[in-house]
């Protein structure tokens, strides 16, 4: 059990006109209860009771703010401590001066993510439960919102939970065998290690199946917008944008930079990059833009090559088709607004039909059809069906691989007809792989730099 008692801003500050300041640990409620103007003595409140008041400074009694109070008493709150939360209302000044008037009675400033810290090592949650209010802090879409949400209830925990189970009565199997050893149980043994461990190892697989889609829910599909200039590449941008106001990052840049911008489109978060026109140049400074340009083709998970109606197909253009002919592209054909010139069917003859668009960023048509290629391409056009445990976290994804690796060599090793108490490392070594996942056997460096990624007051 941790000893001291911790404060901090727990909502987003300058957002909003209410803000709160969380207390936690056991002089929570005796700290804050002098500070407290209120019919009602924080000490004699009843647990999980919201109490009306002022938060007055006690030196000169001087009010501060009106506030709410709310008073939880652990272990039934968020980090199985005693928890005190003030509503305040006068917005960001007067949230400081509450806050500081509560670090002033010797209650210290917490860390970031050390809120959440505690809850983990009182047992409240599990280290996967943890990471997951770092992804909901930052996730990006709704649909990245509720996966993390899902795995902050413990989806994923609740998957983990029942292999490491299977595991360790394997292990125990093992373990009489190894102290009474007859022929029988020992054939016994070895196929009960093999099917234990395929069994485990296929949930597994499937778990890491779903870490791709995982990724691509939380950090967004890395798109690259290409194109000669004129094209209409800024303006699928804009049309982009404006059909999905979830525009959450805004670079700045040149119109030879990369412009990015964050859109949801029917759920999926894309990153979009705007690049400077491809073509040959010597133009040294237009030709940094291509480069970069060429860089973000290479690194996208997507491309949109958009081409003008309007026009004949270009050479720069007949090249680039060629070079994308076998990556994950769109083509956007655009300007059908205006008359036709483009060259569509021999488009056609090379690309899917399901990959060939046509729209008018000007008049703000075709965007639909577009989202539906999108998600095609990436879901099989089944994104809203699918089960919401993904596995997107790099540390969950790099265990789950381990494991598998080491169940691999669990049922090698038995086929083989290789002594069980060697066996019996490999086991024991998946069993722990899985729990570093929910957090059963990890160091304090791992949760230091785990929970240090926190933003304060969380
Ligand atoms: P970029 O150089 O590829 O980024 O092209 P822009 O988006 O800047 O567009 C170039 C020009 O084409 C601008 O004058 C746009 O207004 C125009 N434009 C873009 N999309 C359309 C379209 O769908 N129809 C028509 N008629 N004009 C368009
Ligand atoms: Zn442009």
């Amino acid at each position: 059990m941790t000893e001291d008692t911790i404060a901090a801003v727990a909502t987003a500050l300058g957002e909003g006109s209410i803000a709160v300041v969380r207390v936690s640990g056991p002089e929570a409620i005796e700290r804050v209860a002098p500070l407290f103007k209120s019919r009602v003595d924080l000490r004699d409140a009843d647990t999980h009771t919201v109490n009306y008041g002022w938060i007055r400074d006690p030196r000169d009694g001087t009010i501060i703010d009106e506030v709410l109070v709310t008073v939880m008493k652990g272990p039934r709150s968020f980090t199985a401590e005693d928890v005190v939360e003030i509503s305040t209302h006068g917005g960001i000044v007067a949230v400081q001066a509450v806050l500081e008037l509560i670090l002033r009675t010797g209650v210290r400033m917490a860390e970031p993510g050390e809120f959440t810290k505690r809850a983990f090592l009182n047992g409240r949650i599990d280290l996967a439960q943890a990471e997951a209010v770092i992804d909901l802090i930052r996730s990006k879409s709704n649909r990245a919102f509720q996966v993390a949400r899902k795995q902050a209830e413990g989806a994923l925990s609740k998957k983990i939970v029942p292999l490491r189970q299977q595991l360790i009565e394997l292990l125990a199997h093992v373990e009489v065998n190894i102290d009474y050893p007859e022929h029988d149980v020992a054939e016994m043994t070895s196929s009960a290690i093999t099917g234990t461990c395929l069994d485990v190892k296929s949930t597994v697989e499937q778990l890491l199946k779903t870490a791709a889609e995982g990724k691509i829910l939380r950090e967004g599909i890395v798109t690259a917008i290409v194109g000669r200039p004129n094209a209409g590449k800024s303006s699928l941008l804009n049309a982009l944008a404006q059909e999905n106001k979830a525009i959450v990052t805004d670079i700045p840049g040149t119109t030879r930079d990369i412009v990015e911008e964050s859109v949801s489109l029917s759920g999926i978060p894309l990153r979009l990059l705007d690049t400077a026109g491809i073509r040959e140049t010597s133009d040294v400074v237009e030709r940094i833009g291509v480069e970069r340009s060429r860089g973000a083709l290479l690194d996208a998970d997507l491309i949109l090559l958009v081409l003008n109606h309007h026009e004949k197909l270009h050479e720069d253009e007949r090249k680039l088709l060629d070079e994308l002919v076998d990556r994950p592209v769109i083509i956007v054909v655009n300007k059908m607004d205006l008359e036709g010139h483009l060259e569509l069917d021999e488009i056609e003859a090379r690309f899917r039909k399901d990959r060939i668009v046509s729209i008018s960023a000007k008049e703000g048509t075709g965007i639909d059809r577009l989202e539906k290629a999108v998600s095609q391409l990436f879901f099989g056009g089944s994104i809203e069906s699918g089960d919401l445990t993904y596995v997107s976290n790099a540390r969950h994804i790099a265990l789950l691989h381990q494991t598998i690796q080491t169940l691999t060599d669990a049922i090698e090793a038995a086929n083989s007809g290789i002594p069980i108490d060697l066996i019996q490392i490999d086991l024991a070594r998946a069993w722990e792989l899985l729990g570093e996942i929910v957090g059963d056997s990890v160091g304090e460096s791992l949760l230091d730099q785990i929970f240090s990624q926190f933003c304060l007051g969380k």
